[in-house]
């Protein structure tokens, strides 16, 4: 069904960046239009009717107009916003991390539902005061089986048997996930993966996020988790978020 000239739509904020002397240019994930870029002319003028509330971290109710370029944002209401989320520079840091990886995972007009209803529950979490840590790996998860890339952690990727408790593994993220001792596997690859941190990897996959926030864990195994999780998730989207260094600068910092 083709788009009509005027439309309205829900809306999270991804990115932005100002053009000419007063508009701003802002991606956007909608749950049955996908991601989409529109312009917001002259918003940066004092008198722009949308200043104000095309801002992230908000659930946005956004008319547009079809445009050659980009659609025209006409109008904006604020569903909701997640100011909480701004009260911590690592939650916010983190906010804009998860919205690169949306903004990475997507297509263009491809229907997102899942994934802005991914998004839309971290930045609750977020603003709900949750360990901004761990809404990112439980959002990675997620993230990683909506885009058909779910890590193997039960089975050797290469010979499919399922790993015994004892037994030494690999965990090769360029293979998909976990590499029994009798597979040969690419020769460099560095071992790097306690059973406590495999855990719980299997932890993020199975249990919701109530559970995941009751955990009492050992920060050396949340780091572990998470730098075995980057390792991965670079590779699904072809190359580090952006974002990641202002993350890394603000949490060397608090
Ligand atoms: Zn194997």
């Amino acid at each position: 069904m083709p788009i009509p000239r005027r439309y309205t739509t829900e809306a999270i904020v991804l990115s932005r960046f100002d053009l000419g002397e007063a508009d701003r240019v802002l991606t956007l994930i909608t749950p049955t239009l996908g991601k989409l870029k529109a312009i917001a002319k002259g918003i940066r003028r004092p008198t722009s009717r949308l200043g104000g509330s095309l801002e992230p971290f908000a659930e946005l109710t956004v008319a547009l107009a079809r445009g050659r370029t980009f659609d025209v944002v006409t109008q904006v209401s604020v569903g909701h916003a997640w100011l909480n989320l701004r009260d911590s520079l690592e939650s916010t840091a983190t906010a804009w991390y998860l919205a690169e990886l949306a903004d990475r995972s997507l297509e263009e007009r491809h229907a997102a539902e899942p994934l802005y209803a991914l998004l839309h529950r971290a930045y609750e979490l977020l603003d709900a005061g949750m360990a901004p840590g761990r809404v990112a790996r439980w959002y990675e998860i997620h993230l990683l089986d909506e885009l058909g890339q779910r890590p193997e952690v039960d089975r050797c990727v290469e010979c499919d048997r399922v790993l015994e408790a004892n037994e030494r593994y690999r965990w090769v993220p360029p293979l998909g996930g976990l590499l029994c001792e009798r597979c040969p596997g690419p020769q460099h690859e560095r071992a790097g993966l306690t059973l406590e941190a495999l855990k719980l990897l299997k932890a993020y996959q199975r249990l919701d996020i109530e559970a995941i926030a009751a955990l009492r864990l050992a920060p050396a195994v949340e780091r572990e988790t998470e730098a075995a999780l980057r390792d991965f998730v670079r590779g699904a989207l072809e190359r580090e978020a952006r974002s990641l260094a202002f993350l890394d600068e603000v949490r060397a910092t608090t």
